[in-house]
C-alpha cells in the first residue's frame, strides 16, 4: 500500500517542523488518533491490536487513570515545596512494593532525569565516578547519561569513564557460561577502570536487557556481577524502566528475579500510565549527605496530579490482577511462539518473562545467523494485518513482545495467527 496525499503531507510537515532527529515506526507510519485499552485507532478509524507499548502498561486511556487526573487537575497541581498528603501516601503505597531497606523515593518526571539523578549521588556516596553498562544499554538522553548509553550509536561518545559489558547471550553460550561470563566481564571492567585511575561509582544494568536484545535466563546471572561492584566499593542499580511495575510476572521488579538487592532502583515509563512521571528509589544512607549538601527540587516531578496517577497505576496493578496476568499471559504467548518455531525454522529462540518476550529470527538455525530483513518483514507484515510490535537487539532481529498489561489470551491469539500468517507469505 502506498502513502495517501495526506499521510504523505503529515510526514513533511513533521520533517519541516519537528527536525531531522525525530524517527517514525514503520515503512508506512501509523496515524493514530485514539487509543482504549488495549487497541489504537488509526485517522481512517482501522482499529490496532498494541502489543508493544508499556507506558500505558493498564490498557490505553484506562478510565480510572483518566479520571484521577482530571480531578487532581480541577483541585490542585503544584509543586513539592508546599505540604501535600498525596505524594506522601503515594511514596507510601510505593515503597511498600519494595524490599525494606529501599525505604526512600525521590520523583523525577523521566526516566532519563532518574537516571542522572541516580549517577549524581552514586558518585557523590562514593567518591568514584566509573560507570559499567551492557553493550547496547539505552539509559536516557540526558548529557550525562547519554554517556552511558551505548545504544544511541557511534555519534555519540561513551564517557571516559564508562566500560561496557556484553549481556549474556544464553543462546548463542550455554545457560552456565551466560551466567559465569556476565560476573567475570563486569569484573574485568572494574579492573580496567582502576587500571585507569578511575575508581567505580555504580554498575547499572535494565534487569530485561531490552534494549539489548531481551536478556531473562538464565535467573540469578546478575548476583556474582553485583557482589563485584559492591566489593569494588561501586553501587548496583537496577534501571526498572522497562521491565519494573509487574511486566515480568513472577515478581514487581525485575532485579527480584534474580534475587539481588539493589542500591539504587529508578523507575519509569508505565509510572502513571503515560503521565510524565518517574523517579529513584534508594537505601536512605546513600542518599544523606547528598540531600544535606545538594538542595533538590523538580518542578513538575512528584507534583499532587502525578501522584494521583501514580496511586491509580498502583491500586489498577493489584485490582486488575495485572502482574498475574502478566505471567499468565506471557506464558501463554511463549508457548504459542514455540509451537510456532515447529512450523517455521526461522524462529531461532522464544525467550522472556511476564509480558517482556524476545523472538529471535535466524536464517540459520544451526549457526543461529541473525536474520534482521525477516524481522522487519515480520513486523511490517504484522502492521499490515492490524497488530503493532517492533524490533532490537544487537543484529535487529529479535521480535519484541511487550504489550499493555492488560492483554488477554485473546489478544495473544491474535498476535499468534497474525505472526503464523505473515511468516507463512514472507
Ligand atoms: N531506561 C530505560 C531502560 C529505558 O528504556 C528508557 C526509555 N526508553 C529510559 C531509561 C529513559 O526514559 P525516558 O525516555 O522517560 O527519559
Amino acid at each position: 500500500e502506498k502513502l495517501s496525499a495526506e499521510e504523505q503531507r503529515l510526514i513533511e510537515r513533521r520533517e519541516r517542523v519537528l527536525g531531522p532527529a525525530y524517527r517514525l515506526f514503520y515503512e508506512r507510519p501509523v496515524h493514530i488518533v485514539r487509543g482504549e485499552g488495549i487497541w489504537l485507532y488509526d485517522a481512517a478509524g482501522r482499529k490496532y491490536l498494541d502489543a508493544y507499548n508499556n507506558v500505558a502498561s493498564m490498557g490505553h486511556c484506562h478510565p480510572r487513570v483518566v479520571d484521577a487526573i482530571a480531578r487532581q487537575t480541577a483541585t490542585l497541581n503544584t509543586h513539592t515545596r508546599y505540604m501535600h498528603e498525596g505524594i506522601l501516601e503515594y511514596a507510601e503505597q510505593l515503597v511498600a512494593t519494595f524490599p525494606s531497606h529501599l525505604s526512600q523515593v525521590m520523583f523525577t518526571c523521566t526516566g532519563s532525569e532518574a537516571n542522572d539523578l541516580a549517577v549524581r549521588i552514586a558518585r557523590q556516596f562514593t567518591g568514584g565516578t566509573g560507570i559499567i553498562v551492557t553493550s547496547l544499554a539505552y539509559h536516557g538522553l540526558t548529557g550525562a547519561v547519554a554517556e552511558f548509553s551505548p545504544s544511541l550509536g557511534e555519534f555519540v561518545n561513551l564517557g571516559p569513564h564508562v566500560r561496557t559489558v556484553r549481556a549474556p547471550d544464553a543462546y548463542r553460550v550455554s545457560p552456565e557460561e551466560a551466567k559465569t561470563r556476565f560476573g567475570q566481564d563486569v569484573q574485568a571492567a572494574i579492573d580496567d577502570l582502576e587500571r585507569h585511575g578511575i575508581k567505580p561509582a555504580m554498575l547499572i544494568v535494565d534487569t530485561i536487557f531490552s534494549s539489548d536484545g531481551v536478556v531473562p535466563d538464565p535467573k540469578g546471572f546478575l548476583k556474582p556481577a553485583v557482589d563485584a561492584i559492591r566489593e569494588a566499593g561501586g553501587l548496583f542499580v537496577a534501571d526498572e524502566v522497562q521491565p519494573g511495575f509487574g511486566r515480568t510476572g513472577e515478581t514487581m521488579w525485575g532485579f527480584q528475579r534474580h534475587g539481588v538487592a539493589p542500591d539504587i532502583v529508578t523507575l519509569g515509563k508505565p509510572m502513571a500510565n503515560g503521565y510524565p512521571m518517574a523517579g529513584v528509589v534508594l537505601r536512605p544512607e546513600i542518599v544523606a549527605e547528598f540531600g544535606a549538601k545538594a538542595r533538590y527540587f523538580n518542578t513538575f516531578g512528584g507534583n499532587p496530579v502525578a501522584a494521583a496517577a501514580g496511586m491509580t497505576v498502583l491500586e489498577i496493578i493489584k485490582d486488575e490482577r495485572l502482574q498475574e496476568n502478566a505471567a499468565e499471559v506471557g506464558r501463554y504467548i511463549m508457548d504459542g511462539f514455540k509451537d510456532l518455531a515447529r512450523d517455521f525454522e526461522c524462529i531461532g529462540d522464544v525467550r522472556g518473562s511476564g509480558l517482556f518476550i524476545g523472538i529471535e529470527l535466524v536464517s540459520d538455525r544451526q549457526r543461529k545467523t541473525p536474520d534482521a530483513s525477516k524481522t522487519s518483514g515480520l513486523v511490517n507484515g504484522l502492521r499490515e494485518r492490524g497488530v503493532l510490535i517492533s524490533a532490537s537487539g544487537p543484529f535487529g532481529n529479535v521480535l519484541k513482545v511487550r504489550p499493555p498489561l492488560v492483554f488477554s489470551r485473546a489478544n495473544a491469539d491474535q498476535l499468534l495467527e497474525a505472526s503464523r500468517d505473515t511468516l507463512a507469505n514472507l
